[in-house]
């Protein structure tokens, strides 16, 4: 309802702007519930080695099932759940769950080297108990550092260059992967990329959509290729939507390629009966999973 501006004055506004506000509020009120319900998931992106084509690892994303809103992607809430404060419980949530995951997957013979990849926030990134939380999760799955990977973007790490640093060396003591995540699109800079201590950087999706029709962008991608190898990074081509694009990333010495033209990120069973499946019937495994729906 209208605000009171000092004695009996009202601040003039748009009635759509009270509705949006009615939903905003809503939606944290829903958001804060989430996790103690349930609602949150985990879906799995799959990241192949362009070269063989084989499966190296997989990208987690948080999904929301809305009690009616259906499946909500991170665009809808995510940003939401930065301005609540609240998003290092739900990336916690997902570094959980998908460490857990991939613990099991790696039970498949040919899946014993699988990689998770879980998004921080930065907002997250600078809170000091983010190394115990890596530590006492990959203590809980028994899994070795190198299954899990942190991608980081944001702007506040460069705003705290010094604090974000010294983090990042901590977790990269620990021994588990960095990687810059969304290069190029503006927000994620080369003087990060100098500075902290990353392995591996994830090319924006922005470039990758151009290559095969922007010779322009191809030399562009071509030279960030070549630079992050220089300095001893992996490279990741994101959003990969065709096969002339994965091509041209193989041939660019792309190391690893995410995208539609693989796979959409599928929820953990349509991830196992794609991906794994078929590669090894681990007794156990296989009777965890079962073949059911
Ligand atoms: P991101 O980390 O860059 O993740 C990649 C996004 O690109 C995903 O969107 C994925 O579905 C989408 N994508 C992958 N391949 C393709 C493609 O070929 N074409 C197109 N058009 N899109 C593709 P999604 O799942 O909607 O996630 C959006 C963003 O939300 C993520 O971007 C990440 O920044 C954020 N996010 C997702 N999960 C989490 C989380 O657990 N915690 C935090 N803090 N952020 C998250
Ligand atoms: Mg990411
Ligand atoms: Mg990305
Ligand atoms: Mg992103």
């Amino acid at each position: 309802c209208a605000k009171s501006n000092g004695r009996g004055s009202y601040v003039t506004f748009d009635p759509s702007m009270q509705v949006e506000t009615l939903a905003r509020l809503e939606l944290e009120a829903d958001l804060r519930k989430a996790l103690a319900r349930n609602e949150l998931r985990v879906f799995y992106q799959p990241q192949m080695n362009l070269r063989t084509k084989d499966l190296i690892g997989c990208e987690a994303l948080i999904r929301w099932q809305h009690p009616t809103r259906g499946l909500l992607a991170p665009g809808e809430f995510v940003g939401v759940a930065e301005e609540m404060g609240i998003i290092a419980s739900l990336d916690l949530w997902v570094m959980e769950t998908a460490c857990q995951q991939v613990k099991e997957w790696r039970a498949v013979p040919d899946a014993r080297a699988l990689t998770v990849s879980v998004n921080v926030s930065a907002q997250h990134l600078l809170q000091k108990d983010l190394k115990e939380a890596v530590k006492a999760v990959l203590n809980r799955h028994g899994l070795p550092p190198s299954a899990l990977c942190l991608e980081l973007t944001e702007t506040v790490l460069m705003e705290n260059l010094d604090a974000g640093n010294q983090l990042m060396q901590e977790l990269r003591a620990i021994g588990v992967g960095l990687h810059m995540d969304d290069f190029g699109s503006g927000y994620s800079s080369f003087r990060q990329l100098s500075e902290l201590p990353f392995d591996t950087l994830k090319i924006d999706r922005s470039f990758i959509e151009r290559i095969a029709v922007n010779g322009q962008s191809r030399k562009v991608v071509d030279a960030i290729s070549s630079m992050a190898h220089t300095m001893g990074l992996k490279v990741v081509g994101e959003g990969i939507e065709d096969r002339s694009q994965a091509e041209l990333l193989a041939s660019m010495d792309c190391d690893i390629g995410q995208g539609y033209f693989f796979a959409k990120p599928l929820d953990a069973r349509s991830f196992y009966t794609k991906y794994l499946r078929k590669k090894g019937m681990h007794r156990s495994f296989a009777v965890s999973h079962g073949d059911q729906a």
